[in-house]
């Protein structure tokens, strides 16, 4: 029996395996222990696969949950004067949302601390994107993640080994295991992140389709339901939209690609649906915390990207954090550039009916965007940025997209899987819904 956990943690991992209910206290000190490193790894993924398959109860989701926030310590912000909200994705393909939201919300008054993570799966993570600034760090400390908040309007970090422990250790066990895409194991990752900071609201953004673990609005539906429970439960406020990841929502999948995008949205040189689900979660943060109107708030929203002061707020975030803010007027002077690029073209010509967006996701993990075992480092220069949306219209011959490879031989690969990931046909195609539903309400 390892030392200070009282029980054999076989017997947790046993019990879910055979689909009963684990002991709330069993589970509590199983999940804090595995945080602590005195549960081992193998029993850990064990017990995460067994999870995946089974499923946890409410009761169970709602216990690691609370065993990941009280892993650590946790953070009420009371030092923050201005109106504070966050937001989070349950994961997505050239999801930059994050990167853009926070400035927009800190340049019109709102406060973002925002607990982020790393790329799960397919799919890419905000850390990861950002520490593709030179010298940005995402190891703040509680008191420095707050003090930004207050000073900056907004600060976007790790957790830490201070902030929800748990939840790290097992975010990268999930990601190395298979294990990720299980609605219980999704909620209680990201809630224990967003419980842990004491924001007035939290907003997530539910992703369903090819892209997302959730591949079906009904699904993401359900997975926001579970999450909007776990904040009534704690009695926070809380809004989920369930948004559309039937293809990549902008155009690049990588890291230094991925700011390189936010910054062209910040400086409102780019149009397109990460601009609009941007503005729709601003929109929907002022509504509910500032008790503005809707549509005047979106117009706030589109201001502070056509202005600059959404680009000015990005850069004294970066600042803040070590980058270097120079980012914001000359991304590639800068960001690190990938050695080889390769043109992907339409080799028919048709209307874009479909897209696999966990295979392009996957085809830039592959590249290096991403990470394969535990501890990898992820190479923030390669990517892919996917430049057709379903809907469009290609002649042969058009530029679908272009693959920022390593070398010949990764960039050739990339680039067929990418040919491989898309659907024509003869007839037009309408294009998706954005946002399908938006569940949850204020706390009382
Ligand atoms: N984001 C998280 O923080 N955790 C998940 O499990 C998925 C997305």
């Amino acid at each position: 029996m390892p030392p200070g956990l009282g029980f054999d943690p076989r017997d947790v991992v046993a019990r879910k395996r055979d689909g009963e209910e684990v002991d709330p206290a069993q589970l509590r000190a199983f999940i804090v222990g595995y945080g602590r490193g005195d549960v081992p790894d193998y029993l850990a993924a064990a017990f995460l696969m067994a999870s995946f398959i089974r499923g946890l109860s409410i009761a169970e989701t709602a216990e690691i949950t609370r065993a990941m926030v009280d892993s650590g310590i946790t953070l009420p912000l009371a030092g923050v004067s201005r109106p504070k909200v966050d937001k989070h994705s349950t994961g997505g393909v050239s999801d930059g949302v994050t990167l853009v939201f926070a400035p927009v919300a800190a340049a019109l008054g709102l406060a973002v601390a925002k607990l982020s993570g790393r790329g799960l799966g397919h799919t890419g993570g905000t850390l990861d994107k950002l520490e593709s600034i030179p010298g940005l760090r995402t190891d703040l400390t509680p008191e420095e993640l707050e003090r930004q908040v207050e000073e900056v309007g907004c600060a976007v970090a790790g957790q830490s080994k201070d902030l929800v422990p748990a939840d790290g250790a097992f975010y990268a066990l999930r990601d190395a295991t298979a294990t990720v895409a299980s609605i219980p194991l999704i909620a209680a990752s990201v809630m224990s992140k967003k419980l842990a900071v004491g924001a007035d609201l939290i907003l997530l953004d539910v992703k369903a389709g090819s892209g997302a673990f959730m591949k079906t609005p009904e699904a993401a539906a359900d997975l926001a339901e579970t999450c909007v429970g776990l904040a009534a439960h704690w009695g926070r406020s809380i809004r989920a939209a369930v948004t559309d990841m039937s293809q990549p929502l902008g155009s690049a999948i990588g890291n230094a690609l991925d700011v390189a995008e936010a910054v062209r949205v910040l400086r409102g040189e780019e149009r397109g649906r990460l601009r609009e689900l941007t503005i729709e979660f601003v929109a929907e943060a002022l509504a509910q915390i500032a008790g503005r109107d809707r549509s005047a708030a979106a117009a706030g929203a589109e201001r502070a990207l056509d202005d600059g002061s959404a680009a000015e707020a990005f850069a004294r975030m970066i600042r803040a954090q070590g980058g270097d803010p120079r980012v914001v007027d000359d991304p590639w002077g800068v960001l690190p550039a990938a050695p080889v690029r390769k043109t992907v073209v339409a080799d028919a010509a048709g209307h874009l009916a479909a897209v696999d967006a966990e295979a392009l996701g996957r085809a830039a993990v592959a590249l290096g965007a991403g990470r394969v075992r535990k501890g990898d480092q992820v190479d923030p220069a390669v990517g892919i940025e996917f430049l057709s949306k379903i809907g469009d219209r290609l002649a042969c011959g058009d530029t679908v997209a272009v693959v920022h490879a390593r070398d010949e031989e990764g960039g050739a690969e990339a680039a067929e899987r990418v040919r491989a990931a898309m659907t024509l046909v003869g007839e037009p195609v309408e294009a998706p819904r954005l946002v399908f539903a938006w569940h949850g309400g204020s706390a009382p």
